[in-house]
């Protein structure tokens, strides 16, 4: 125990640790069982538990339960707080807090004024936005304690790319107020990949990875390198205007033109707040249906001026007039591969995260802005896909059972690489080799982005032996696009093509229409051998035998390159200076 007057966690061995992701709509929780992540279901059977508290007469109520009373009880429930934690009030969007409970200006911070206590004329209470996260996440710890059937002491909770410091310090604080010790923040989008990357049938491979987090509020996108299981984040992107928000208000807006279309003299639901209320939750459920059925129902119960209102909808007609919300996210996804100084050729795997990506025309987009072989995860493109809604909280508990056996203090230091920006090499390190051609050729051994400090080792093979000159260079990949010749008829042989340099094409990506492109052009990637590092010659090297090549890149960026026969004595090293 600790004597500096600092309240400490508990010891390691009484741990009982859990995955938390906290998000402005939804949060879950996971644990492991048996090596494997697995979500909890809270008291009402929801593995998705809406970010909500609403108080009745003295009682709480959270979750879906909180969430209904969005209806009847809007003044106080407090709904989409999270991204205003450790924030002033001046800085805050409350968008999305018109239906509920209104943020105010609190000191330094944002607060709501709520009746949380039993009796017309108790005095309503001002709580600060830490004051209802510790509240939101002591139901959450709760219900996992509950089902886990021992208390629950200590989690792994995921965060935003952009939570600043100040944001991170009020969530432990929060937690800390609640009796959870914060064993470590994680970002979202690590999360996910780890939920991946955790499995068991996972083999752990170089590999540049896009997350697509899309949530209701907001939508990030991630783009991550990673080598050797360590993860780099190489540029994020943030929207708050496409999520899946926005696909409920597309919807919000087509039934309440046609419930006044079919009742006419009928007033807009939209304009009455009790009738937006429940506009809105019943479109969040149609949407949903749409996701895994062609058509949806829509039905409301005296959805204003006492009228009640049923239809339905088929996804085709939802996928055109949501077509802007779907065009928006495409556009962010490829803007931050853009931003990355990356082609959606560099991109092996793209991970669908957060509710929205449940949406089979999300999926269906991207697998039209990437090539074929960017593994798209998504329930509707893959079907070993993982639930997007349960990946975060997933990779959380991996995580949490990953360092739950440290001290407290040790966790920031063995952790920390894994999941933050470290230093990385950008260009590739490699040698350069002949193929049959007796051309020059680049043979990548250290991968572009690759976090440092970092060493990699390749056989080469000396068909004919004798001095072997080894070359280490640097690489860069560019993207060789090949035109069809005009007019080239189809199965022809004549593969006559014009080669060009795609210096920035500047050309839209986001274009949904796959038909009527007769002529596709060929996009590949291609390495471009750069700058040279070191030559090395390897003397005597036996007919048919091999040169092992190795490079370490430190954390200052020098190099070391090794150069041996393999089995034989001796050989060259090197350093060179960044
Ligand atoms: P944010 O912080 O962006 O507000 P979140 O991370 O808390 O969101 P998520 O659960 O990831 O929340 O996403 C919530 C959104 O996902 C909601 O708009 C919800 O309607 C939507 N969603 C959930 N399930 C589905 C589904 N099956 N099909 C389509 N959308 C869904
Ligand atoms: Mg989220």
């Amino acid at each position: 125990m600790a004597d500096n007057g600092v309240k400490s966690g508990p010891e390691p061995s009484e741990r009982t640790t859990i995955g938390i992701t906290f998000g402005n709509s939804n949060s879950s929780i996971a644990h492991l069982v048996d090596d494997k992540a697995e979500v909890i279901a809270n008291e009402d059977g929801d593995r998705q538990i809406p970010t909500i508290l609403s108080y009745v007469d003295g009682d709480e109520y959270y979750g879906q339960q909180a969430k209904n009373f969005l209806v009847r009880n809007p003044k106080n429930t407090v709904a989409y707080f999270r991204d205003f934690l450790g924030k002033e009030f001046k800085s805050i969007d409350p968008t999305h807090n018109h239906a509920s409970a209104h943020p105010q200006e609190s000191g330094e911070t944002v607060a709501f004024t709520i009746q949380d206590k039993e009796g017309e004329d108790a005095a309503p209470s001002t709580l600060s936005v830490s004051e209802v996260a510790t509240r939101y996440l002591r139901r959450l710890v709760g219900s996992a304690s509950e089902y886990l059937g021992k208390k629950v002491t200590s989690a792994v909770i995921t965060v935003p790319t952009n939570f600043t410091d100040k944001q991170k310090a009020a969530l432990i604080a929060a937690a800390a107020a609640a009796d959870l010790e914060v064993l470590q923040l994680i970002s979202e989008p690590v999360a996910a990949v780890l939920a991946y990357d955790g499995r068991a049938e996972t083999k752990i491979e170089d590999k540049i990875v896009v997350v697509a987090d899309l949530g209701g509020t907001r939508s990030d996108v991630t783009v991550l390198a990673s080598r050797g299981g360590m993860y780099t984040i190489l540029a994020t992107a943030h929207d708050y205007e496409f999520a899946g928000f926005a696909l409920d208000k597309v919807l919000m807006d087509h039934f309440a033109k046609e419930f006044m279309k079919k009742n006419s003299g009928a007033s807009d639901p939209r304009e009455n707040a009790r009738s937006l209320a429940k506009l809105r939750l019943e479109a969040e459920a149609t949407k949903r249906a749409l996701s895994l059925g062609t058509n949806a129902s829509f039905s409301v119960e005296s959805l204003a001026d006492g009228l009640d209102f049923a239809s339905t909808i088929n996804r085709l007609r939802y996928e055109t007039i949501a077509r802007t919300v779907f065009e928006g996210l495409n556009r962010l996804v490829g803007s931050a591969v853009k931003k990355a100084g990356l082609d959606v050729l560099d991109v092996d795997e793209v991970i669908l995260s957060g509710g929205t990506s449940h949406t089979p025309r999300i999926a269906a987009n991207l697998r039209y802005l990437f090539p074929q072989n960017t593994r798209i995860l998504a329930p509707s493109t893959e079907p070993t896909a993982i639930n997007p809604s349960e990946l975060q909280a997933r990779g959380a508990a991996l995580q949490a059972s990953l360092i739950q056996d440290y001290e407290a203090e040790d966790i920031d230091q063995s952790t920390h690489a894994a999941v933050t920006t470290v230093p990385h090499v950008t260009n590739a390190i490699g040698v350069i080799s002949l193929n049959e051609a007796g051309e020059e050729t680049f043979a990548p051994i250290v991968p572009p982005e690759t976090a440092v400090p970092a060493r990699r080792t390749v056989h080469l093979s000396a068909p004919n032996g004798g001095d072997v000159l080894v070359k280490v260079v640097e690489g860069n990949t560019h993207i060789k696009v090949t035109k069809p010749e005009p007019k080239a008829k189809e199965n022809g042989d004549s593969k006559a093509a014009k080669v060009e340099d795609a210096d920035d094409s500047d050309e839209d990506d986001s274009d949904f229409d796959d038909d009527e492109e007769e002529e596709e052009e060929k996009r590949e990637k291609v390495w471009k051998i750069g700058s040279t590092l070191a030559e090395a010659a390897v003397k005597d090297v036996k007919k048919g035998g091999k040169v092992e090549v190795s490079i370490t890149v430190n954390s200052d960026l020098s190099i070391i390159v090794t150069a041996r026969e393999v089995g034989g004595k001796g050989g060259v090293r090197g350093t060179l200076t960044s």
